[in-house]
């Protein structure tokens, strides 16, 4: 298998990431890739900004619960040893500013942490099923058991 280059690792802050954070992490070591990570803002409504959807970490937004986002997102960053600018924060559908991101920065593996889904929300998909539908590239899905 050829050695990926530039590794997502798609994060929402649930009580499962850090399980699939040290996937990413892994492989990103094992292949000498380069990690990315991004946050998609799907809960809370898009302020008046000058700059768009995506946010720049560095910013200074004055707004409490966006403040609070970009501090976890660069918290996760240090931690897994991402270079800032390899930090991204997107308002947005996750599957969409996911696979788009990919495309944008030509990434060659996504992670994302997988449900075990049943039932009703078996029927209504998941982020990790549309990222694997409409990604171009390799998506690796980390099973999150009891979820
Ligand atoms: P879900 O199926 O929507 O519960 O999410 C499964 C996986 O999709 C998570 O483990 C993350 O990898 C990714 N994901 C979900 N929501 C977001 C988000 N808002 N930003 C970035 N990644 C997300």
């Amino acid at each position: 298998m050829d050695a990926y280059q530039h590794i997502l690792l798609a994060v929402d802050y649930s009580e499962h990431g850090d399980t699939v954070a040290r996937k990413a992490k892994g492989l990103a070591e094992k292949y000498q890739a380069k990690l990315s990570i991004i946050h998609v803002l799907d809960n809370i409504s898009m302020p008046d900004t000058t700059y768009g959807t995506i946010i720049p970490l560095d910013h200074d937004s004055g707004y409490e619960l966006l403040e609070a986002e970009k501090i976890r997102l660069m918290q996760i960053g240090e931690q897994l040893g991402v270079a800032p600018d390899h930090r991204w924060m997107v308002w947005g559908t996750p599957k969409q500013e996911i696979v788009q991101l990919a495309e944008q920065e030509q990434v060659d593996l996504i992670v994302v942490g997988s449900h075990g889904r049943h039932g009703l929300s078996l029927l209504l998909g998941s982020t990790a099923n549309s990222v694997l539908h409409y990604a171009r590239c390799d998506v690796m899905a980390v099973r999150l058991l009891n979820a």
